[in-house]
């Protein structure tokens, strides 16, 4: 009788084909975190260029006290879900603080932005109902429409003409919703979202944009993709997180359609899951606050994010974009096991990013992720560019770098990895 984990040997099988590594590439521990930008892991210090910190609000002293007070005054959890006993005021006061930061009427906050995504796809759409998904759309929109029962429909990713050619065979009179998201998450292209929404509209499609990765990185406020492109007003629902710009836990949708209300009453992500921690409310809360008036970061964060890109093409790696559309850069390897081996090499060297390969990433790419923080340093990005430039001249992933002009500047540079006592005594 085989058990029942039989069914995932061939990824038993992959994952110990793998060559050993001091650190595991798909659970690795901190040791301890040090700030936004640097932990210890495996006893050394690093710099930390694979997380979605992205306006490094994770130690905002601010947003750190107002979830001291939160713990203080309403304690660990509230221990029940947002229609029992879970909904305390400061849980309405951050979905006011949503509404009018995005300027929409309708605010809902969830425990997480995966269950945002569950809880929206699966009960706006119904079984006459059906869902166009950009192909490279996240697992928990995928996940969303398997617990639902609508029509499933996938369309090549940013292409509109390709959504208008699946829109066209549908029935006129069906439901229709169109998902795609600001930026994505694993190769951090953005969205055009103009000739997607005209395309929805053209056969009555309501269109989802989830904003997860672009929250607090694009717009002028930070509102996203949709605020860049200056089209929030097409937009019917946007979804975001908390796990990312703002620094914490949970998740939320925002819109303008008038019977919104009811997914309070039908929407079960939302209804039977507990309610965040007082603490999480709070912190979140200010955190929006302080995302919407940090221009100053975004500009760092975005001049950063294209030194990276630039520094990292000019060494001769091959990048997934033309140029830095988000703060996440992705860099092409030839294979799992090379990117694995890059990803250990790199770690070694002091500089943590993402490995990832297929299903997590499109088109079958083998890839290493690194995604920035408004709280990186000038300095910070040289050394991630030096340690690329070691790691991929030791790999043979590209050619002397010593050769070309970017390199040579950079080898001027004495490079000392700090002791972890002096980095954490100098917090
Ligand atoms: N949407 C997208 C595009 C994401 O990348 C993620 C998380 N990586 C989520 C939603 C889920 O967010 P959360 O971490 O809040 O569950």
């Amino acid at each position: 009788m085989p058990a029942l984990l039989d069914k995932f040997d061939a990824i038993i099988e992959t994952r110990s084909s793998l060559p050993d590594m001091p650190q595991d590439p798909f659970h690795i521990v901190m040791d301890k975190v040090l700030s936004q930008t640097e932990a210890v892991i495996g006893g050394r210090h690093t710099i930390l260029a694979g997380t979605n910190n992205y306006m490094g609000m994770t130690f905002e002293p601010e947003a750190i006290d107002a979830a001291r007070k939160a713990l203080d005054q309403g304690g660990t959890g509230t221990t029940g879900s947002r229609v029992l006993n879970g909904t305390y005021s400061i849980h309405k006061a951050l979905e006011a603080k949503l509404a009018e930061f995005y300027g929409m009427k309708h605010a809902m906050v969830f425990s997480t932005g995966y269950l945002a995504n569950l809880g929206m796809l699966s009960t706006i759409a119904d079984k006459d109902d059906y869902i166009l998904l950009d192909a490279d759309c996240h697992a928990s929109i995928f996940d969303g429409c398997a617990l639902g029962q609508a029509q499933i429909v996938r369309f090549r990713h940013n292409d509109a003409a390709d959504l208008r050619k699946r829109l066209r065979r549908l029935p006129e009179d069906a439901g229709k919703l169109v998902v795609v998201e600001g930026v994505y998450s694993m190769l951090g292209d953005e969205a055009p979202l103009r000739p997607m929404i005209d395309a929805a509209h053209e056969f009555g499609a309501e269109i989802l944009v989830d904003e997860a990765h672009s929250m607090g990185v694009c717009g002028s406020t930070g509102r996203g993709v949709a605020q860049a492109q200056m089209v929030e007003a097409d937009v019917d629902y946007i979804v975001g997180t908390f796990s990312k710009s703002v620094g914490t836990v949970g998740g939320f949708v925002v819109s303008n359609q008038p019977k919104f209300e009811v997914l309070r009453l039908v929407c079960r992500p939302y209804m039977f899951t507990a309610s965040l921690p007082p603490s999480v409310v709070a912190s979140a809360t200010v955190a929006v606050d302080i995302i919407e008036k940090a221009q100053e970061k975004r500009a760092h964060l975005w001049n950063i994010a294209q030194k990276l890109h630039s520094g990292l093409a000019a060494l001769g790696f091959e990048l997934v974009t033309d140029r830095a559309e988000s703060p996440i850069v992705a860099v092409k390897l030839p294979s799992l096991e090379a990117a694995v081996g890059f990803w250990s090499a790199l770690l070694e060297a002091g500089v943590y990013g993402n490995v990832a390969g297929p299903p997590a990433t499109p088109q079958g790419l083998n890839i290493m992720r690194l995604s920035l923080s408004a709280a990186h340093t000038e300095a910070q990005i040289d050394q991630i560019l030096m340690s690329f430039s070691e790691v991929g001249t030791a790999l043979g992933i590209i050619q002397t770098p010593s050769e070309t002009p970017l390199a040579t500047a950079m080898s001027a540079q004495a490079r000392s990895p700090q002791p972890v006592d002096a980095v954490a005594a100098s917090r």
